[in-house]
């Protein structure tokens, strides 16, 4: 068997083009989405991820401020930039490129976002509203993942997911995200002894580690679906996913690429949140 590709750059551009026609009615109304990323200090990665997003912003017709701090930047002055886009009204979305430095605590940075704006759903509010099912933003990663799984037609209730990760950004709410529509959802780690005894039984596989090769055509019951989340460098320094692509391809009934499955999603999803706040303002 050969699965069948979930394509994460031909959904995006449709979900895009979506966010371009919202983005577009709510300009004309004078309320023209604005996104501000904040980026501190000088990560080559994060310098890219947040060129990304501004860019991707700039494409579809939302408004975007790219704030760059040196890594110096005291806490306190990074909470007062938070508090004054919270007040700003041409900001519907805000960002705090993470990871921060070491002196500065996440954490507390992520709580300063007003739960309005926080387009990135990692506060402990919204985390709750994911968790209970309340309207608010769902983290932009597990959230991609649950398109990307509803665009293959596969029915997801009654259904037995396998997420493999549990970090608070993707794994922990892309559990609950398959739960709220009515999978039987099982949560493996580092910890999880023999976690192919689960994921043969599973009819959704998300693997969210960071580590190549942890899902092997063994592990995969035929006709699956699998999301494939991580990223990482193969011994060419070609991106590479966590699923063993070539060897999971031949069991699986659908399966995501890396890249052009998870990755284009992730922003998209970042997109649909900044159109959705400025919509509740
Ligand atoms: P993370 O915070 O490092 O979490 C990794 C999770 O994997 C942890 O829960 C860890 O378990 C678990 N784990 C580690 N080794 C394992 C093993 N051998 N078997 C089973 N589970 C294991 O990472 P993350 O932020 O969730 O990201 C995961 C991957 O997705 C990374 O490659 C990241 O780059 C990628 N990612 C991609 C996108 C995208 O847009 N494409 C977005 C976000 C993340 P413990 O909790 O027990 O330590």
């Amino acid at each position: 068997m050969t699965a069948q590709l979930i394509d994460g750059v031909a959904l995006s551009r449709q979900i895009r083009a979506e966010v371009a026609q919202r983005a577009a009615a709510l300009t004309a109304r004078g309320r023209k989405p604005g996104l501000a990323v904040i980026l501190v200090g000088d990560d080559p990665a994060s310098a890219v991820y947040v060129r990304n997003k501004v860019k991707a912003c700039e494409e579809h017709g939302l408004h975007s401020v790219l704030e760059k701090y040196d890594a110096s930047l005291p806490e306190a002055e990074l909470l007062a930039r938070i508090a004054a886009l919270n007040n700003d009204p041409g900001i519907h979305g805000i960002l705090v490129q993470m990871p921060l430095p070491k002196h500065i605590n996440p954490q507390k940075v992520i709580e300063a976002i007003s739960t309005h704006k926080d387009v990135d759903g990692y506060s402990v509010l919204s985390a709750g509203e994911t968790m209970t099912g309340l309207p608010g933003f769902r983290p932009c990663t597990p959230y991609g993942c649950m398109k990307l799984i509803e665009s293959t037609g596969v029915p997801i209730k009654g259904k037995h997911a396998v997420v493999i990760g549990r970090s608070n950004t993707v794994g922990k709410p892309m559990a609950l995200l398959l739960l709220q529509a009515n999978a039987t959802v099982t949560v493996c780690h580092s910890a999880t002894a023999d976690i192919g005894r689960f994921t043969r039984e599973a009819d959704i596989v998300v693997v969210a580690v960071g580590r190549r090769n942890v899902l092997t055509a063994d592990m995969v019951k035929p006709g699956a679906v699998v999301v494939d989340v991580g990223m990482n460098r193969n011994d060419e320094g070609k991106l590479c996913g966590d699923v063993d692509f070539a060897g999971v391809k031949e069991v699986a009934g659908w399966i995501t690429p890396v890249p052009g499955g998870v990755g284009p999603m992730t922003i998209t999803m970042l997109l649909v949140n900044t159109v959705e706040a400025a919509e509740r303002m």
